[in-house]
């Protein structure tokens, strides 16, 4: 059906990202609860078009693992994004509420992304397309920010899940233009992408999978797993809890990029990432990624054999060795989520 935002009546605040603010509203005349996102775009008229019709293959995403979409439309100078409204949230706020997520739905979670990123990739064959301005794969790290300003989908935050215990992906990137229209904001988000697309290299389906392997520790360890390193001499210790742009306290030096600024005319959430600028922090968050050792599920003999190395072989740092989310369907711990009796509905109502 036709949506219109004079039949949304706004109940309550979801959530803030860096693109925009998520409401529960009701759709009156269904008496539909759904959640509208807004997303402020600072895009001439013919873009925003183009965004809303991008939008519309989302009508044609149908998948039990992929979170349905009611309709977008205009609501000057906003693009409202109206969606499945899961009643559970997202798996970060639920771990932030709950602490570490016991195994088993870690377990079930990786099954549902991959059949999620399979679907999408398969069915639709949509890529989360790179930026048009991308350039060329600079030498590190001086204008890392060229690759920064395409988002990483798969992370907690992007992960939801409802009372029937069904865990479903969001965010993906439909749209190149809304991507381009907002990319500049999403330098925080930056954090789950992969050393190859750090150091420049194009996206393909691999970079998902080591996005994938991240959330999972995250969700199993209960904390963003680089947030406090074991090596004693990296110097990530600015990092409390997850690089959200939130954080509050002075601003660390900050490097210009060669990302050309934009007027931004959002409200900041903290840390000042607009313009293109980003923190020296992320820098060394960003080399740490590249240089060191991937993170793994620890401390050894705490979690599953198998869930060990399935996380380890989301994680390798060569995309060549790296996995498809297709061939790691087959592996031996997602196999078991298949065969599982683990009772998510029991789980999701038990907070
Ligand atoms: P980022 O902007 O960096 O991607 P984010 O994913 O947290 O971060 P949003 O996508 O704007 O930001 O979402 C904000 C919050 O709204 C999410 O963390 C989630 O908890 C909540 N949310 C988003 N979509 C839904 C939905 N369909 N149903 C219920 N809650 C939702
Ligand atoms: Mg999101």
């Amino acid at each position: 059906f036709d949506l219109r935002n004079e039949d949304l009546k706004d109940l309550q605040e979801l959530g803030q990202g860096n693109g925009g603010s998520v409401k529960k509203v009701e759709h009156t005349p269904t008496g539909t609860f759904m959640a509208k996102k807004i997303v402020l775009i600072d895009a001439k008229p013919s873009v925003r078009k183009q965004i809303l019709r991008e939008l519309q293959i989302m009508h044609d995403c149908k998948s039990k693992y992929i979170i349905s979409f009611w309709g977008a439309f205009l609501a000057d100078p906003n693009i409202c994004i109206c969606m499945e409204f899961m009643d559970k949230g997202s798996l970060d706020g639920i771990y932030k509420k709950i602490g570490p997520i016991d195994i088993d739905v870690v377990r079930q979670v990786a099954l549902a992304v991959l059949e999620g990123l399979t679907y999408l990739y398969d069915v639709h064959r949509i890529i989360h397309r790179a930026p048009l301005h991308v350039m060329p794969p600079p030498p590190v790290p001086p204008c890392i920010a060229n690759e920064l300003s395409q988002r990483a989908d798969i992370k907690p935050s992007n992960i939801l899940c409802n009372s029937r215990g069904e865990i479903k992906i969001c965010d993906f990137g439909v749209s190149g233009e809304l991507i381009n229209s907002i990319a500049d904001t999403f330098v925080g988000t930056s954090t789950y992408m992969s050393p190859e697309r750090i150091q420049g290299a194009q996206y393909t389906v691999k970079s998902d999978v080591w996005s994938l392997g991240i959330s999972l520790i995250e969700l199993a360890l209960g904390r963003f797993p680089f947030s406090e390193s074991s090596d004693s001499d990296s110097d990530l210790s600015d990092f409390e809890g997850t690089l959200s742009p939130a954080r509050p306290g002075p601003l660390p030096p900050r490097i210009k990029t060669q990302k050309k600024e934009k007027k931004d005319k959002r409200k900041s959430k903290g840390v000042s990432l607009q313009g293109g600028g980003m923190t020296m922090s992320i820098l060394e968050l960003l080399q740490h990624i590249v240089n060191e050792p991937a993170p793994r599920l620890t401390p050894e003999g705490r979690f599953p054999r198998e869930a060990e190395a399935f996380v380890d072989s989301c994680l390798l740092k060569d995309p060549e060795q790296r996995k498809t989310p297709k061939d790691l369907l087959k592996d031996i711990w997602i196999e078991q989520a298949r065969v599982s009796n683990f009772d998510l509905e029991a789980w999701a109502n038990s907070f």
